[in-house]
Formats: C-alpha cells, sequence, structure tokens
C-alpha cells in the first residue's frame, strides 16, 4: 500500500469535525484521476507540517488501557500493557492506538492557506505534497520522486507556485461549482448593450486567501 500526501484546498470553516464534508468534493476529482482506495486526514502523515507534533504525546490518543480498565494493574500484577505509560509520559492506565486509523484528527492538519502562500513558507523536508487539489483540479506537483528517495528540500515546488500565483491572480477559480460573487445581474430589458456578443465573459475570481485553509491527506493506493 503506496501512501501519498495531498494538499487539498477547503474552506477556511472547516474543522476536524466537518473536514470529511469538506473533502469529499474535491477527492472525488483525485478519485477519477488517480486511482485510491482511501483517504483521511493526517492518517499516516498526521502532523505532517508542524514537526513538533507526536500523534503518542498527544492526550486525545491516549485511551484507557482495555487490559487493565486503565487502573494499571492485573491480577494483583502491573498491567504489561501500558506499563510504558509513565515512561512515555502518559497519564497511567493509558494507551496509544497502534494503528494510525485510530487516531484523533489534529486540527494541525488543516492549515490557514495564508501560511503557505508567505514567501518564507517551506514545508518539514519529506512532507511536500504530490498533488495540490481543489475544485479546479488536481495539480501533480513532480515531487514522487524526490520524496521516495529522500532528497525532498521541502522548498515549495515550482507547479505549487504556479498555482498559488493563478489562485492570487484569479486565474484559477478554486470552487467553480459556487455562484460567482461578484457576478452582475443582468436586467431583462438589457438597456446596457453587451461588450462581448455572443461570448459570455468569464468573471475573474475574486479570490481571498483568508477564507481558505489547506488540509494534509493520506491518500492511500
Ligand atoms: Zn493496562
Amino acid at each position: 500500500m503506496a501512501h501519498h500526501l495531498f494538499a487539498v484546498l477547503v474552506r477556511a470553516t472547516a474543522t476536524v469535525t466537518t473536514i470529511d464534508a469538506h473533502l469529499a468534493k474535491p477527492m472525488r476529482l483525485v478519485a477519477r484521476a488517480h486511482r485510491i482506495d482511501g483517504y483521511r486526514l493526517g492518517g499516516q502523515v498526521t502532523g505532517a507540517w508542524d514537526p513538533d507534533y507526536d500523534p503518542a504525546a498527544d492526550p486525545n490518543n491516549w485511551h484507557p488501557c482495555s487490559a487493565c480498565g486503565g487502573t494499571t494493574r492485573v491480577d494483583g500484577a502491573e498491567c504489561r500493557a501500558c506499563v510504558d505509560a509513565v515512561e512515555a509520559g502518559r497519564r497511567p492506565g493509558t494507551v496509544v492506538p497502534w494503528s494510525y486509523t485510530d487516531w484523533a484528527r489534529y486540527p494541525g492538519d488543516i492549515v490557514a492557506l495564508p501560511r503557505l502562500l508567505h514567501p518564507g513558507w517551506r514545508f518539514p523536508p519529506g512532507r511536500t505534497p504530490v498533488a495540490w487539489v481543489d475544485l479546479a483540479g488536481v495539480v501533480w506537483l513532480g515531487t514522487d520522486e524526490a520524496i521516495l528517495t529522500g532528497t525532498d528540500t521541502g522548498a515549495v515546488p515550482p507547479r505549487l507556485l504556479g498555482v498559488f500565483h493563478d489562485l492570487v491572480a484569479g486565474r484559477r477559480d478554486p470552487d467553480p461549482t459556487a455562484p460567482p460573487a461578484g457576478r452582475r445581474h443582468i436586467p431583462a430589458d438589457r438597456s446596457v448593450p453587451w461588450r462581448h456578443p455572443g461570448r459570455p465573459r468569464r468573471p475573474r475570481v475574486r479570490f481571498e486567501p483568508a477564507d481558505w485553509s489547506v488540509a494534509v491527506v493520506d491518500a492511500h493506493s
């Protein structure tokens, strides 16, 4: 099974509890272009863009040990299943799920887009996405090779810089399914003549970076 880190544009209103609804439409585009068996926020790459985050140290991932019911004792002896808790810095009687599929979703995997647009932004090395996804389409970033061979530096890939420039300049509509804000209502009597008869003018998209976030998505194929 191969895991790939996708950067997926979502509305800034997305949270860890609503993220699945936000990811559904853009990830359908990915599924059309690329065979994927599944995806989730974070997953195996939980905390990818936050090097300080350790899923095992996140209290949201500490579950009461089922072997001892969280009491740390089994039949009068120390419970073997959660004996490492205190040493690992966890509450006594807790365990961390073995599988990433049971990890809590991490809010740090939904990053405000303006952070990525900042000229100083770099991904942690090896954590550069392989693809950018928004409702305009999937852009493969040409980073697979460097990530596989361990030579990824975390510099923003040129193709992603291109996407950023196009978004900010209004040349890329991140959600063509939304009614364009600012499209003028044309009165029925059309007292103002069309400027380009027969050729509808596509309104420029006014793009506000603060309205968007980027989700760290683990897609596996
Ligand atoms: Zn235990």
